[in-house]
């Protein structure tokens, strides 16, 4: 078990990717926090304790800074001192650039972006106290790349590369490893709202020729989050299939 006697943290672990590496970090031996908007995490939770594990909901909007903190305060009461942060929560308002709200451009920022500071600055000021931990960032390939009509969406997630890459060297020296996952196209509820068309054409442009599912990204996150992954910082793992935009 790669990750026994570890508390890890996920947001947005009610669903999708977020959901799936709870219940991977689960089998792998962590206590898992699951900080999610959305209340079936409490299920998630329920789901991971019924099979003998030890898992914590807490509702929370990771743009909050007041609910980080209370979020943060009862993980550790009822987990303990937390080992591992994934910043995974993330939601898209996609739009083309001259006909984009102001509001979807601020909402995307604040969830996508602030959400990250957020749960990074809290978790890590504990981390730092231990002089271990680790945090991985969610990414994605149009932060790397840049996608048509995510012009919000996008922002956030070459932001977040940059968010990494300084973290690490902040914090990389207080014994905390930063790093960030860039998925392709991965099928979970976020994509569902994509036309078919389009994820048609992703398919078509990876060379796997399929789109990722939420395990492949919840094992990229277990390999940085585990001891495999002890030299690993700064980096931005790319789990896309080859896709290039
Ligand atoms: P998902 O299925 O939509 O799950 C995201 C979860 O985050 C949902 O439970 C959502 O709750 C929650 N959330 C949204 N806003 C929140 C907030 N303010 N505070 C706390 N939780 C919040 O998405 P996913 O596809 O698994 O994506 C997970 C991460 O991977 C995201 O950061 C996404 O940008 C990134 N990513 C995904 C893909 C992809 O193709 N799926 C590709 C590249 C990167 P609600 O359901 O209530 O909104």
């Amino acid at each position: 078990m790669r990750l026994e006697g570890k508390v890890a943290v996920i947001t947005g672990g009610a669903s999708g990717i977020g959901r799936e590496t709870a219940l991977v970090f689960a089998r792998e031996g962590a206590s898992v926090g699951i900080w999610d908007f959305d209340e079936s995490g409490i299920e998630v939770a329920q789901h991971i304790e019924k099979n003998g594990g030890k898992s914590f909901f807490a509702r929370v909007d990771v743009s909050k800074i007041q609910e980080v903190e209370k979020a943060l305060e009862e993980t550790e009461k009822e987990l303990g001192n937390i080992d591992i942060l994934i910043n995974n929560a993330g939601i898209t308002r996609d739009g083309f650039l001259t006909k984009m709200a102001s509001e979807d451009w601020q909402k995307v920022i604040e969830v996508n972006l602030t959400g990250v500071f957020n749960c990074s600055q809290a978790v890590a000021r504990k981390m730092m106290e231990r002089q271990e931990g680790v945090i991985i960032n969610s990414s994605s390939v149009v932060g790397v790349y840049g996608n048509v009509g995510q012009t919000n969406y996008s922002a956030t997630k070459s932001g977040v590369i940059g968010l990494t890459k300084t973290w690490s060297k902040e914090l990389g020296k207080k014994g905390i490893r930063v790093n960030a996952v860039a998925p392709g196209f991965i099928a979970t509820p976020m994509t569902e709202k994509v036309p078919g068309k389009i994820l048609d054409m992703m398919r078509e442009k990876t060379p796997l020729g399929r789109l990722g599912q939420p395990e492949d990204i919840a094992n990229a996150y277990l390999f940085l989050a585990s001891d495999e992954g002890a030299f690993v910082n700064g980096a931005v793992l790319q789990v896309d299939g080859g896709l290039v935009l």
